[in-house]
């Protein structure tokens, strides 16, 4: 994995940048009793993105203590959630890739529950975002390593190749045994990729362990778990502009509480003849979608919004509306234009 995320550190783009109007240390009003500071750690091994918090404590040594039980559970769901690394004595997903077709794998309940997730967001989303198309997906993640690193080899997969793999893709061959906490893949070329929702997924289930009035930004997911200082002072999260740099933001949202989720194409792709092919892939033309530049969700959950961010980068407007409001979230469109659409519930929270 080390090199992997070294690699992506260099040209790493933070796409929903959090703007706290606070630095580290800089002294915070007081509360009841005792003087409160902002502080912030970085990770630079997780979910191959990096990951900031940022928090109100007494001290530094307080703010490190009350990250550790989050950075635990992160920790431990980047390494279940893996489809490229194996880690001792812990089965994940590669583990179930690699027996499939053959055996059943007995798993940690995180991966069974985020499993039993993105099946339903696969319903959710009406197979938009699927996580059996691993076969799929990974012709262009090969293609895309290939392309980043020796440019004049870039290549786009092959169309018959793409059709081959996508008939070891499929829901059903997903087989999840809740009782047994076990999950098998019933074909043995079947593939699991959790690139879609994994992040969000993890993000929430850690953040529930961390104090009230503290932010996380992994990559373009952002979650707050409540107002700054643990008040209700909303947060403001910058949204990327697709055609500007990672600085630059096209729009600004305040949040107290919940999460602000982005796909977008700018984020990871590789060039062949001049044209860039990005990572969200259309089940329906097995190409990268070319509906959107960037889609941002505003809602409670960061697993749903992780989920919606890349579902409705793959449709049109309406459907998209439709979906994101039938799960109490809020979208935001930019198209390649540089037009914006958004929700009206979107549209208030915009600074
Ligand atoms: P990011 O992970 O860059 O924040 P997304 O949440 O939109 O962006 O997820 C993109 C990842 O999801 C891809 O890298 C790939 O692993 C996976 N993916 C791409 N297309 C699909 C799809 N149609 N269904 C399920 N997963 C997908
Ligand atoms: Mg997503």
């Amino acid at each position: 994995m080390n090199q992997r995320i070294i690699k992506i550190l260099i040209p790493l783009l933070i796409t929903t940048v959090f703007l706290c109007g606070c630095t580290a240390k800089e002294p915070a009003p007081a509360g009841d009793f005792q003087q409160l500071n902002a502080y912030q750690e970085t990770y630079l091994s997780l979910f191959d993105t990096v990951t900031i918090v940022k928090g109100y404590a007494v001290d530094e040594k307080t703010f490190q203590e009350s990250l550790e039980p989050f950075y635990e559970e992160f920790l431990l769901c980047h390494e279940l959630f893996d489809i490229y690394e194996d880690y001792a004595n812990l089965p994940n997903i590669k583990t179930i890739n690699d027996k499939a077709g053959a055996e059943a794998v007995k798993v940690d309940d995180r991966i069974v529950s985020l499993l039993l997730f993105c099946r339903e967001m696969y319903e959710v989303t009406g197979g938009a975002v699927d996580v059996t198309l691993g076969p799929v997906l990974s012709l262009w993640h090969d293609a895309r390593e290939v392309g980043e690193a020796n440019p004049e080899k870039a290549y786009i997969p092959d169309m018959d190749e793409l059709k081959a793999a996508l008939e070891h893709c499929g829901i059903d061959k997903l087989v999840i045994d809740e009782e047994a906490s076990t999950v098998m893949l019933t074909d043995s070329e079947a593939k699991l990729d959790v690139g879609a929702i994994a992040k969000g997924y993890a993000i929430q289930r850690a953040s529930e362990k961390l104090p009230e009035g503290y932010l996380i930004s992994v990559g373009g997911n952002v979650l707050t778990t409540g107002g700054k200082e643990g008040g209700d002072t909303p947060w403001v999260i910058g949204i990327q502009d697709p055609n500007g740099s990672a600085d630059s933001f096209i729009e600004k949202v305040s949040l107290v509480k919940g999460s602000v989720v982005t796909s977008g194409d700018y984020q990871r792709y590789y060039t062949v003849d001049g044209k860039n092919y990005h990572h969200i892939i259309d089940p329906e033309t097995l190409m990268p979608s070319t509906y959107w530049r960037g889609v941002t969700i505003l809602c409670d959950d960061s697993g749903l919004a992780d989920a919606l961010s890349t579902a409705l980068f793959l449709m049109d407007k309406e459907s998209g509306e439709k979906l994101v409001l039938s799960q109490g979230a809020e979208a935001l469109w930019i198209d390649e234009e540089g037009n914006e659409y958004y929700t009206d519930g979107f549209k208030e929270r915009l600074k």
